[in-house]
């Protein structure tokens, strides 16, 4: 950690890492210098060479390709082709897929303030109130406390929101089972999937909410130090968990004997270095661990042999968040949320061709058409043609699949996931196999390059598409995709090398006319 965080402090300073910059830090820290290349060289946050007085970054990933990006940057470039102090460059996914396209100027984002949103599933009607649960809790004991918070967790049937939808409490219990300290809690803010922005809007409007999950998690198993992981492009969001995080150590619910219970727990911000396969948690760790992002082989899982081999909890910001909620009000609270036959709230970022792109709070159950009529339909009144459920690696679904519900086993039935919760809508008239390989073009820029399969698979599913879709090859040659597909997810070792085909697979399958002619 204390290495990539000295390349930031140091790229901070001087604008770019320079040779004799990384020179120097290798004679001061004892670290043999090809140790810093190879981070320098992986993590897309550092850069060799001084930076331009105007950075411009227009985003080129789904929802803002949907939304004219291409011709944004086209037009951005004219304007500036005197100027040899600017750069407009085209990046991945920056997490403001509401404000499409969504630009970076010299890395701030440009944007207008959204308003403030209000959770259900905030428990606290005033500031004052906040953090209150963890002191009430903590009354009867920290043992006490934990049985309560995993016996709602247990009940509450809550999964994790990141995209895995593995048990939450099923996840706590393996970490408080092991002997073993010290243990780690980290909160998952990296999420980069296209599409993907719900967990920025928490962090904006409601970091007590992740925070106190923090501390809950610490508090059933055990851990007492906890790292918020999260993406450099959020930098507005980590100045206001910053500030909660500051207003709770105040009030003495964060550090040493957190409300005089003899429980300790802090929490540190890491800010990453980039590249989406960091939201990966074992990528994650890596990264945690100074060491290039390429996720691990599993098992062991993190809850066994995570940070630094220690038993350690990943959730994702959403997934913390719901907990204290769910422990105040109690399960039964959270299951009336969702609609009959479904439990619970979810976050839904939607964005794409729709009138008022946004982070929604719905019911779980609630269906796709209708979460496209609450952002008021889609945009300049066209027909909806196609949604991805669950951001780019999530299938492409046709309209007629709009009445399914948004919920991880629905939407798993009706061929596609909920992923990370990010709907993505299609208008009538869009080119579905462009849209295709922008998609699997996202996943080949950001594949970690580890295994052979997903490396050089995704990049020649790309050569493939680019060739057909600029009309030099016939579409007859996009018939070897399902086989590469098919290798690439039954021989990649992370979810990127698994799904990466996914958008054109699916876009295969539902509009074959679109492929063929
Ligand atoms: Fe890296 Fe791709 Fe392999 Fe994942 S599947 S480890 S992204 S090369």
């Amino acid at each position: 950690m204390n290495l990539l965080r000295r390349l930031s402090e140091l790229q901070e300073e001087h604008g770019y890492l320079a040779e004799e910059t990384l020179r120097e830090l290798a004679r001061a820290d004892n670290v043999p210098l090809h140790r810093l290349h190879e981070l320098v060289s992986f993590y897309p946050h550092f850069r060799t060479s001084p930076p331009p007085i105007l950075d411009v970054a227009v985003c080129r990933d789904v929802s803002c390709w949907l939304n004219g990006a291409s011709d944004a940057c086209r037009r951005l470039r004219e304007q500036h082709t005197s100027s040899s102090d600017t750069v407009v460059r085209e990046v991945s996914c920056l997490g403001r897929c509401d404000g499409a396209p969504a630009i970076a100027v010299n890395h701030a984002p440009h944007e207008a303030p959204t308003p403030p949103q209000s959770w259900r599933c905030d428990p606290y009607a005033t500031p004052g109130e906040r953090y209150g649960l963890l002191g009430e809790l903590l009354r009867d004991g920290r043992d006490a406390a934990a049985a309560r918070v995993l016996a709602a967790l247990k009940e509450s049937g809550l999964r994790g929101m990141g995209g895995a939808a593995f048990p939450t409490a099923i996840k706590w219990e393996l970490v408080r089972a092991q002997n073993s300290d010290p243990k780690y809690v980290i909160c998952n803010a990296d999420e980069s999937e296209p599409g993907t922005f719900k967990d920025r809007a928490l962090l904006d409007g409601a970091p007590h909410l992740v925070l106190e999950g923090m501390l809950l998690a610490g508090l059933v198993t055990g851990a007492d130090s906890g790292i918020l992981f999260i993406r450099h492009e959020y930098e507005p969001e980590r100045r206001r968990f910053a500030r909660a995080l500051d207003e709770a150590r105040q009030s003495g619910l964060v550090g040493a004997n957190v409300a005089g219970s003899g429980f300790t727990f802090d929490v540190e911000i890491f800010v990453s270095p980039g590249g989406y396969i960091l939201g990966e948690e074992t990528a994650l760790l890596e990264c945690l661990e100074d060491r290039r992002g390429e996720p691990r082989n599993k098992p062991p899982f993190p809850g066994t042999h995570g940070l630094f081999g220690r038993p350690t909890v990943i959730n994702n910001v959403e997934t913390l968040a719901l907990i204290p909620g769910i422990v105040r009000r109690g399960p039964a609270w959270w299951k009336a949320q969702g609609k009959p036959g479904f439990a619970g709230l979810k976050l839904i970022a939607l964005s794409g061709h729709v009138e008022r792109p946004g982070v929604y709070e719905v019911p779980v159950g609630t269906t796709v058409r209708e979460l496209i009529d609450l952002g008021g339909g889609v945009s300049g009144g066209r027909a909806l043609k196609a949604f991805a459920p669950g951001g780019a690696s999530s299938n492409w679904m046709p309209a007629a699949l709009a009445d399914t519900p948004l919920d991880f086993q629905a939407l798993a039935k009706a061929g596609s996931m909920l992923g990370s919760g990010a709907v993505i809508v299609v208008a009538e008239g869009t080119d579905m196999l462009a849209l295709a390989a922008n998609g699997v073009r996202f996943f080949r820029n950001e594949s970690c390059g580890k295994c052979v399969p997903c490396r050089l698979g995704s990049q020649k599913a790309v050569e493939l598409l680019e060739q057909v879709c600029a009309g030099k090859a016939p579409r007859t040659e996009l018939q070897v995709l399902p086989d590469l597909g098919e290798t690439m997810a039954q021989t990649s070792i992370c979810g990127l090398g698994q799904v990466a085909l996914n958008p054109v697979l699916s876009v295969m399958k539902h509009w074959p006319e679109e492929v063929t002619k």
